[in-house]
């Protein structure tokens, strides 16, 4: 177990700390602050699996539904080595407050399965997959839960739950899941939307500041589908992006990375290792780089009590979901950063995921620019609103951000009742 219990480093705690902050600012009622407390409903299967040399091997999969007051549970899927259920049980409940925060029809879920893909055939991922899927099939569906790419998951994968579930069901159901490729009713937009909408709310938090992106440097921790855009993104903008890294290491270059080059590196090598267009540094050192910009887009608790006093960045964009601990929140704060929290930050990603959905159930597409309008609208109205609630309760952006979703979501569940 990656994340031992009673600590800073429980994600389960560390969402209820921030949790029990905005409800008490709020001053939610005991009833409702029970009610949002508690996951709806999880389930745990076993996935026994044929692997390649005919052996079989039996994984662990959850599926956790935070949350369905304000719409559908919503929210990815990951493969992980050191995936558990009380991470996915607080992945689930950051979906809910984050489909809130941009105010996305959704309520919020999480699945989880431990494997290793690295370790992993095509088929055996492809087997792992289906079986997972008809393993949760009886709560998922377009109007009950739908699933959607996380850590180590892509739209091939996504193609096949989407395929499984279909076949099941006797109907054609692309609404089912998003993040699939666009020829199965994917949307355009979606793969680069996480790392797009990072750029745009750092682009609002510099307005803010008064700062100018073209005298801007920032790093980049983590090389996926949501650190590599990210970079790519704020790059476009004018920032000159130092540092990248993935699970082995960083590069470091102070003269500003050639992103293209490590896009190619990483294509056909699958990990930095070996790229020469800057220096080796560690996965720690890269978080204290004296950068103007941070973006935390790997996984969680990277930042926390032993390590925050040491960030020299002016504004953290959370690209990953909890990448700060609570106990790193506190010395942030008091440093003055200005940190854009992960449910806002990364919320580019479920925003688009909606725009998939509403594609689906119309079966009528959208336009690249359509796409890519309607969220910035979404994104920049959003980062308003989070920085507004924050000036006018005197709280941080992350607890300003929970007192905007906790709040959302406080009054579906007033106004649907307790059904007792
Ligand atoms: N896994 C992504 C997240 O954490 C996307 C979820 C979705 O699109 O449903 O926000």
């Amino acid at each position: 177990m990656n994340h031992p219990q009673s600590n800073e480093e429980n994600p389960f705690q560390a969402m209820e700390a921030r949790f029990d902050l905005a409800a008490a600012r709020l001053g939610l009622e005991p009833n409702v602050i029970a009610v949002l407390r508690a996951c709806e409903r999880e389930i745990t299967v076993s996935i026994p699996v044929v692997m390649d040399d005919g052996s079989v091997r039996v994984f662990e999969g959850y599926r956790v539904q935070h949350s369905t007051s304000r719409g559908p549970a919503k929210g990815g899927i990951r493969y992980a080595p050191n995936v558990n259920r009380d991470e996915v049980r607080a992945l689930a409940a950051w979906m809910t407050w984050k489909c809130a925060v941009v105010n996305v029809p959704f309520g919020g879920g999480k699945g989880g399965v431990i494997c290793d893909p690295f370790k992993l055939s095509k088929g055996e991922l492809e087997r792992i997959t289906r079986r997972y899927v008809s393993g949760i099939m009886d709560i998922l569906g377009p109007d009950r839960d739908v699933p959607a790419p996380d850590m180590n998951t892509d739209g091939q994968v996504m193609a096949w739950l989407m395929d499984t579930y279909s076949m099941h069901q006797r109907s054609y159901i692309p609404a089912i899941v998003t993040g699939k490729p666009v020829s199965l009713g994917g949307s355009l937009g979606r793969v680069e939307a996480t790392g797009r909408g990072v750029m745009l709310v750092t682009r609002e938090a510099l307005r803010h500041l008064g700062m100018n992106p073209a005298q801007c440097t920032a790093a980049v921790q983590g090389a996926g589908n949501v650190g590599l855009i990210s970079a790519l993104q704020l790059q476009k903008l004018g920032v000159k992006v130092v540092a990248i890294s993935d699970i082995h290491g960083a590069v470091h270059n102070p003269k500003g990375l050639d992103l293209e080059a490590v896009r190619a590196h990483l294509q056909k090598h699958r990990r930095l290792d070996g790229f020469d267009g800057g220096t080796r540094i560690g996965n720690a050192e890269i978080l204290e780089l004296p950068v103007d910009i941070l973006v935390p887009a790997a996984t969680e608790n990277v930042i926390t009590s032993k390590n925050a006093a040491n960030i020299k960045a002016k504004i953290i964009t959370e690209g990953a979901n909890g990448p700060c601990t609570a106990g790193a929140d506190t010395i942030l704060d008091q440093k003055g950063i200005f940190v854009i929290p992960d449910i806002l930050a990364n919320a580019g990603g479920v925003t688009v995921s909606y725009f998939e959905w509403v594609q689906d159930r119309m079966a009528f597409f959208w336009t690249q620019k359509e796409v890519e309008d309607r969220m910035e609208h979404i994104m920049v109205e959003s980062f308003a609103a989070v920085v507004d609630m924050a000036k006018r309760f005197q709280v941080s952006n992350r607890i300003a951000a929970y007192m905007l979703g906790v709040n959302r979501v406080a009054e579906t569940t007033r106004m649907r009742g307790i059904y007792a």
